[in-house]
């Protein structure tokens, strides 16, 4: 297992100003030094710097960060924390599982980033809630026993019919722009297909020619979180030999894919095919927000959840905001603290569901002040999430992918 040491330099960086503090969401939950990006980032030093060992309590704190990256957008000295986060794991996986999340670990990283063994579990999953066995297992409240587990089966939600989708859909809009492939993801392909279904039809009535290689995988966005490099770069690699080389952009409506799929050079520098592939990478939004689309009203009021790789990953902010901003009668009303994390971080909240659950009490407590109808947000963890958030605190909100709204208004528009 190649583990990579963060770079002396850019931890070096560091001006331990405390800037970053107040913006950290372990740090606001926890409220101690060594759960801040201050306090991580002197760990490390002192673990790069031979003053410190791999002790228990270091890689505590650092399995306890979120990776949200908000500390990297507070930061005036340019710390590269993610990178830094992701180096330091891939040490500690070098040195063994760590026994507290071994077990869940290896689950999750066995199921989450292999579509097809996800499907299967998740097939398995669509029977356990039909058959009525999940109505069974709530009221006998046996989950209560294994606190992870019942993270995972609450964070479920009901589990749809997810048809393939064709694997070239041809440009319908006035303008030919090229042609677009679309990441279909492992969560996002078996959790929300019409999220999938619904990009590819937009970005043919924009005017791509849309194509979705059937024999795509994972981007490797978890187990680059998680420090699993080499595992990464395989995937990485497979991936970006699914899709075509003539395409001229590829969309993702999954914001820690795309988040990823832009830093595979980091990771695999001076590749060619590597390069050639992350320079096409762009969010759903960003492929869409001048695109002549036609727009038809929608009377909702919603308000807009920024994922943590979309606006801190990816400084991706303004164009998802710009592109409700067009769909005639939408009202957008503010998310106080939008940037903060909801505890979802790719799959945190199985591992630490109890610093994951404080943060989406926060994070459903500013929703619901807003008074909105509607929760948008680009990330199928954060949907995942703040669904769950809304369903058990009672409240009646639909929570959508920014694209569901906007095939929502061309379906107003179009006779
Ligand atoms: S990545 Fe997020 S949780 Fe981790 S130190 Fe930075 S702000 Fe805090
Ligand atoms: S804001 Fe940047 S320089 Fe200041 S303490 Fe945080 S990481 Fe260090």
């Amino acid at each position: 297992m190649a583990a990579v040491a963060p770079d002396i330099d850019d931890l070096r960086l560091c001006v331990h100003c405390g800037i970053c503090l107040p913006q950290c969401p372990t740090y606001r939950v926890l409220g101690e030094e060594m759960d801040s990006p201050r306090g991580r980032l002197y760990l490390m030093r002192a673990v790069a710097e031979g003053r410190l060992g791999f002790t228990d309590a270091f890689a505590r704190h650092m399995d306890l960060c979120l990776g949200c990256r908000a500390c990297e957008t507070a930061c005036p000295a340019g710390v590269p924390f993610g990178s830094l986060l992701e180096a330091t794991r891939s040490q500690l996986v070098e040195r063994g599982p760590r026994p507290r999340t071994a077990l869940l670990r290896r689950l999750v990283h066995g199921m989450f980033p292999e579509p097809r063994r996800l499907g299967l579990m998740l097939g398995g999953l669509k029977l356990y809630q039909r058959s009525g066995l999940r109505r069974v297992v709530r009221a006998s409240h046996v989950l209560a026993l294994a606190p992870r587990l019942a993270a995972m089966e609450s964070l479920l939600p009901d589990v749809p019919s997810a048809p393939a989708l064709p694997e070239l859909t041809p440009a319908q809009g006035r303008r030919r722009l090229g042609r677009a492939g679309v990441l279909t993801g492992c969560i996002q392909r078996h959790l929300y297909p019409d999220v999938n279904r619904d990009t590819a039809r937009l970005l043919s009535l924009a005017g791509y020619d849309v194509v979705v290689p059937r024999d795509q995988g994972c981007c490797g966005a978890l187990e680059l979180h998680a420090g699993f490099l080499d595992d990464f770069r395989d995937r990485a690699r497979k991936l970006i030999a699914a899709f075509p080389v003539d395409l001229d952009v590829i969309v993702v409506n999954a914001a820690g894919c795309g988040s990823a799929m832009k830093e595979y050079t980091r990771w695999m520098p001076g590749e060619a095919d590597v390069v050639a592939f992350a320079e096409k990478i762009k969010d759903v939004s960003e492929a869409l927000v001048d695109a002549e689309l036609p727009l038809g009203p929608v009377d909702l009021t919603v308000t807009y959840h920024d994922a943590c790789h979309l606006a801190h990953g990816q400084r991706i902010r303004a164009e998802p905001r710009r592109l409700l901003g067009r769909i005639p009668d939408l009202k957008i009303v503010p998310l106080p603290e939008s940037d903060l994390c909801c505890g979802s971080a790719g799959v945190y909240n199985l591992l630490e569901p109890e610093v994951a659950g404080r943060l989406l009490t926060m994070k459903i407590d500013r929703i619901a002040e807003t008074g909105a109808a509607a929760v948008v947000t680009g990330n199928p963890g954060c949907l995942l999430q703040i669904a769950k958030g809304c369903r058990e605190r009672g409240l009646d909100l639909e929570v959508l992918h920014p694209v569901t709204l906007l095939a929502r208004s061309v379906r107003r528009a179009l006779p």
